[in-house]
């Protein structure tokens, strides 16, 4: 007789990648347990308060990791029922139909992933439906080809976000709204779950209007007697039988104590840094390498996105709220000037001065740092970084992470700032100064006391990628393991590249791919 610690599907980690799996697999009334290290975020009013989230870090991981140097890293990374997707900003972007070919980059080559843009499609159009991506389609130049509108309708933008909107059109840009993860109904505000609020982007919605992976696939699922959900479990490793081809035992620690779990089909969704870290940890006779790294290619190729946030400071205040709905892709590909991809711009939720002594920019002159954030447009910019073998999570002897990371293919964003700068320059909206109103573009310097980039933690991807060749990647298309015949993972972990727009969305959409794989194999 099956222990009761026997299912048949056991699901590591709760965010964007496990959740989705969990609530894709519900309705198959097979036995699913999932285990996440954390708990559920506690709802008080500390979810809103930028002193507790930015400043304290309440909610972020306690862990530290450190740098190829050995130097201490606080990474900045949430371990909750829902993982990442309960502190991020939902903006829910598919990846362009180019990002899944080879492209040549300023910097080297960003390889292709081992599926097409449409291979993807459907998914994506599944994870829109399932995450309420508010969006408009057609606007944006790089969006790429779906089979279905967005569920809902774009976020509106605030007056000095349309202003902007308005001077970017002006100048020949084509600005598109933002596709976004929240349940806002602007229509029906009053009924509305979604208030509109200053503090969504790093921040718990304490309202549940905010597509986060606990509120819209584990919580669901949960509602599935065959789907049980344990917190506090820590996976520590994967042991395998003799012949090193299945998964026998999850190991997990819970409240200091040792548990054992097992399950026909075990799926590993920690997160890019610590799935490949769970997988390393699990090293034996049959895996001296680390689980499934025949290929030596596990912890490898880390990515987390060249990434800046940029105030630019106006004479005139910026009174919006809710800021991230305006986004450029012009010069995702390109340019005319430059012909290799620079990048996405968007938003940051807006800043407040509080959130900016956490980690205080340049102060521009004759400004305070509550006088900055009132006057500031909080850009976001992202740039791809490539995937570089040596760039990678390894464990010290205690088994604690190192990562190693030395960032590349900078020159693109470099001119993408420059880009932002000189448009800004030329913004006439302004009914005071005109192109005056602008100052200048001030870098917020969000990595104070931090060795790496935190976004570079925040968007975490590449380290067990997926891939037709098992010499040269540690997944196959379906996202098992080439050496493991139970074994899959579904996180940020399997991108092969990184692209250039947040990775959500994909992972969602990836996730509910492996999942019509699963139900075939469950069958
Ligand atoms: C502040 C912030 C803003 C962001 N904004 C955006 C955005 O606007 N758009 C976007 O697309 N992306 C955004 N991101 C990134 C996005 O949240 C992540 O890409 C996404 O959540 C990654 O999904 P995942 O499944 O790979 O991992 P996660 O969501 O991190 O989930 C991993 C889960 O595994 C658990 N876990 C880890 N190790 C173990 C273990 N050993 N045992 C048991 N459980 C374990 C963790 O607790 C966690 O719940 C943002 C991230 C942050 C931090
Ligand atoms: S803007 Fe909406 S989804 Fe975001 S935190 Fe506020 S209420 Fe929640």
């Amino acid at each position: 007789m099956a222990s009761a610690n026997h299912y048949d599907v056991i699901i590591i980690g709760t965010g964007a990648g496990g959740g989705t799996l969990a609530y894709a697999l519900a309705p198959t009334g097979k036995r699913i347990l999932l285990l996440e290290r954390g708990d559920y975020v506690p709802r008080e009013k500390d979810n809103w308060d930028s002193r507790a989230v930015n400043v304290q870090g309440k909610y972020q991981a306690k862990e530290v990791w450190s740098d190829q140097d050995g130097k201490a890293l606080h990474p900045h990374t949430n371990y909750w029922v829902g993982g990442n997707t309960k502190f991020y900003g939902a903006a829910l972007f598919r990846l362009r139909k180019e990002d899944f070919r080879e492209i040549k980059h300023y910097g080297g080559i960003s390889p292709a992933w081992p599926i097409s843009y449409e291979d993807l499609e459907p998914y994506y159009t599944r994870a829109e439906q399932l995450y309420h991506v508010h969006g408009e389609r057609g606007v944006d130049p790089t969006d790429p080809p779906a089979s279905a509108p967005y569920p809902h309708p774009a976020v509106s933008h605030e007056p000095r976000i349309q202003q902007l909107s308005d001077d970017f059109a002006r100048l020949g840009l084509r600005p598109f709204h933002v596709p976004l993860g929240v349940m806002l109904d602007e229509k029906n505000p009053r009924t509305s779950t979604c208030i509109r609020c200053n503090t969504c982007d790093g921040f718990p919605c304490l309202v549940y209007a905010k597509s986060d992976s606990q509120v819209v696939c584990v919580d669901p699922a949960l509602q599935h007697a065959n789907v049980s959900l344990i917190t506090g479990a820590l996976v520590r490793t994967l042991e395998t039988s003799p012949t090193g081809r299945e998964v026998t035992k999850v190991i997990v620690e819970r409240n200091g104590a040792r548990e054992e779990y097992s399950a026909n089909i075990v799926i590993v969704a920690c997160g890019a840094i610590n799935s490949a870290a769970l997988l390393l940890r699990s090293a034996n006779d049959r895996h001296p390498r680390g689980l499934a790294n025949s290929s030596d290619v596990v912890g490898r190729h880390y990515m987390g996105h060249v990434n800046s946030v940029l105030m630019a400071i106006s004479k005139c205040p910026n009174p919006t709220v809710f800021q991230k709905t305006l986004g450029v892709n012009d010069f995702y590909l390109g340019s005319k000037e430059w012909d290799f991809p620079m990048g996405h711009i968007s938003f940051v939720g807006k800043l407040d001065g509080v959130t900016l002594s956490a980690g205080a920019p340049a102060i521009a002159p004759g400004f305070t740092l509550d006088l900055m954030a009132n006057h500031s447009l909080d850009f976001w910019l992202t740039s791809e970084d490539l995937p570089d073998p040596n760039n990678r999570v390894t464990l010290d002897r205690e088994g604690n992470i190192v990562l190693a990371y030395k960032p590349n293919n900078e020159e693109g964003h470099g001119r993408l700032i420059k880009t932002l700068e000189r448009v800004m320059q030329q913004q006439t909206k302004c009914q005071v100064h005109g192109h005056e109103c602008h100052v200048g573009l001030f870098s917020r310097n969000l990595f104070i006391g931090q060795r790496i980039p935190l976004a570079g933690v925040a968007h975490q991807n590449g380290t067990i990628r997926f891939g037709h060749d098992p010499k040269t990647s540690v997944l196959d298309v379906n996202c098992k393991a080439h050496d493991v015949d139970n074994l899959y993972v579904v996180d940020g972990s399997v991108f092969p590249s990184s692209s250039a727009v947040n990775p959500a969305l994909t992972i969602v959409a990836n996730a509910l791919r492996v999942a019509d794989h699963l139900k075939g194999r469950l069958r």
